[in-house]
């Protein structure tokens, strides 16, 4: 064994990285983690998609404006990938003007993603007919 001291340099990664992170981000994950992050808190997370459901006929989200304007927008779906840094699959959360939604494994989000595939192809054959 060798007594002599590593002075190699760190990579740059391992230098970016927060002490408690012993592997790097998830390749989808945004980052912006710091060592400060309580252990609670250290999660990796994805960008966050939004689609606006249109067919919802109730505004859930309404205020008045500070000039007295009211102010109404659509619901809003958003979803993002995140994972604990503990964790060894990524989970999908799903939810409505960010109310608590929906947490799903990878698996549950295929079956969703293959029901809903489903659905599309036979709207599609209904309407081509
Ligand atoms: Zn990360």
């Amino acid at each position: 064994m060798s007594d002599r001291i590593d002075t190699s340099r760190p990579t740059l990664e391992s230098i970016e990285r927060p002490w408690w992170q012993d592997k790097p981000c998830p390749p989808w994950c945004e980052g912006g983690h710091d060592a400060a992050e309580h252990p609670e808190d250290r999660t990796h997370f994805g960008p966050l998609i939004e689609q606006t459901l249109s067919l919802c006929e109730e505004a859930s989200d309404r205020w008045i404006d500070q000039d007295g304007a009211p102010c109404v927008y659509p619901p809003t779906l958003s979803g993002y990938l995140r994972q604990g840094w503990r964790e060894g699959e990524a989970a999908i959360e799903l939810s409505v003007n960010d109310r608590p939604g929906l947490c799903m494994t990878l698996a549950e989000a295929a079956r969703l993603q293959a029901t809903l595939d489903e659905m599309l192809r036979a709207a599609s054959k209904s309407s081509s007919s």
